[in-house]
This record gives structure tokens, C-alpha cells and sequence, in this order.
């Protein structure tokens, strides 16, 4: 009876994977290997690891860069929720822009600006005996000049902002744009756009910046133990292609992930 009912199983998840496999088998074919303007090194390697028992999961690696035309988008999107519930949870109400002025600018554009802006910190924490909780974002306008949008948590006179930007060297031909903000969330919905975040900008370069104190995406622990396999998840895909149990694609119908049987995994 036991084995009468191992090999029934067995069957159901053969034909389980063959039905997957008809349904996506061409689109896999058509996908595989098209760039779609991704990263270089997006999805080179797989992850292997077995989050339910009696399965073991493959998942694709992807790069997260931010020119990459798959990971860009996403991380955008997840930087844009994470920038709107920490605002709305620490009241970031105030919204700073701070621009420079193209003349002062000495060396690389962006380095410089940072410079500047841990000058200003120095400059904020010794007026206000701490340091303020902020969430910075660097964009980079048409002329390529770099600048940052900064959501900060307390009011500061502009005068003060704009005395200090000057001393530091700033230059005076800026754009401080100050606003207080009623409604954080929908503020961040409307104004941080997935074009600003994705603005072309030299890459190494770290587009969201927070304090100390702020943590914008947290890794979720999981108790499975993911392995990296330096191999990409259409090679993976071949190798167990009989036993595949499910298996599933991205918004670009590439193949992000599948699982196969235990017992058919060496
Ligand atoms: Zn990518």
C-alpha cells in the first residue's frame, strides 16, 4: 500500500512538473538569454535553498543596480515605500533642497557635494546640540549637476540654511527650497518619483543616504540557508528539468525561480 502510494506521488508530481513545463517550456526558450538592457552581471548566479521541506527552491541572483532595466525599477519602488513609511513614522515633515553652485565646484562633482553636506551636519549638530534624523537623495539635474533632496526633521531658518550653505562653500547661486510638509506619505508618493530615483547618475555613487539613527531596508531574516551557485538558473533549470515541482517568471517572462523534489536533488 506504502509504495502503492509513493508511486502515485511520484506520478502526480511528474505530471505536475510536465504541465509546467509545457505551459512555460517555449517562453523559457524565447527568454533565456535576452539581455532586455540588464545589468552584466544580472542573473549570472543562482541561489539554492529549502525554505519548505521536501523541496529545495532555486532562485535567480539578480545584479540590484541601479541601470539595470529589471533590478532599477524594482529597487525604486522598494526605495520609494521604505522613504515613505520611515517619513511618516520619524515625521520628516521638512524637505530640503540643496543645489550648488556649478563655479565652486572643485573635482568630481559629487564627491564635492558630499563634502559639503557632512560639513552642514557638523554645522547642524553643533546648533542644535544633536544630530537631525534626515533621509537624503541625490538626483542629477539636466546640466548634470548633482544635488540632494533631503526630508529632515525639524524646522531650520532658511537664512540659516543659506548663511551656512555660503561659508561651506556652497556658492550663492543655489536653489535651498524649503517646504513643510502636513502629510509626509502622500508628499513622498507624489514628488519622489521612480524618474528621480532612476536619474542617470555615475555608477558606485549611493542614491539614498540616511542618519545614523534610520534604516531604510531591512533584510527580513529567514530561517532557510540559501547557497550560492555559480551557475545561472536556466543551466540549473536543464539539469533538473525533469524534476521540476513549480516554477515561476518575472514581469519579463524570464524564469526567476523554480523548485524540484528532495528526493530527485543529489
Ligand atoms: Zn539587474
Amino acid at each position: 500500500m506504502k509504495d502503492h502510494d509513493a508511486a502515485q506521488t511520484m506520478r502526480s508530481r511528474a505530471e505536475c512538473g510536465l504541465k509546467a513545463r509545457n505551459t512555460l517550456f517555449n517562453q523559457i526558450q524565447i527568454n533565456r538569454n535576452k539581455q532586455l538592457g540588464r545589468g552584466r552581471h544580472c542573473g549570472r548566479f543562482t541561489i539554492r535553498g529549502t525554505p519548505v521541506t521536501g523541496a529545495t527552491r532555486f532562485h535567480r541572483v539578480n545584479c540590484k543596480c541601479w541601470k539595470c532595466s529589471f533590478c532599477g525599477p524594482k529597487k525604486a519602488k522598494r526605495y520609494k515605500r521604505a522613504i515613505r513609511q520611515v517619513a511618516e513614522t520619524r515625521q520628516l515633515r521638512r524637505l530640503l533642497t540643496l543645489t550648488l553652485d556649478p563655479k565652486k565646484i572643485e573635482g568630481d562633482p559629487v564627491r564635492y557635494l558630499n563634502r559639503l553636506f557632512a560639513m552642514l551636519r557638523v554645522y547642524l549638530r553643533r546648533r542644535y546640540g544633536e544630530a537631525p534624523q534626515y533621509i537624503r537623495i541625490l538626483e542629477f539635474q539636466e546640466n548634470e549637476n548633482p544635488h540632494f533632496h533631503i526630508l529632515i526633521d525639524r524646522f531650520i531658518p532658511r537664512s540659516w540654511i543659506k548663511a551656512a550653505w555660503v561659508a561651506i562653500g556652497g556658492g550663492y547661486m543655489v536653489d535651498i527650497r524649503y517646504v513643510k510638509i502636513n502629510k509626509v506619505a502622500p508628499y513622498v508618493s507624489k514628488y519622489l518619483t521612480k524618474k528621480l530615483l532612476l536619474s542617470p547618475a555615475p555608477s558606485r555613487c549611493r542614491r539614498v543616504t540616511t542618519s545614523r539613527q534610520i534604516k531604510l531596508l531591512e533584510k527580513p531574516r529567514t530561517e532557510c540557508k540559501w547557497k550560492l551557485v555559480k551557475a545561472t538558473i536556466s543551466v540549473l533549470y536543464d539539469m533538473y528539468a525533469k524534476n521540476v515541482l513549480t516554477l515561476s517568471n518575472d514581469e519579463d517572462g524570464m524564469l526567476e525561480s523554480f523548485t524540484v523534489a528532495d528526493d530527485a536533488y543529489p
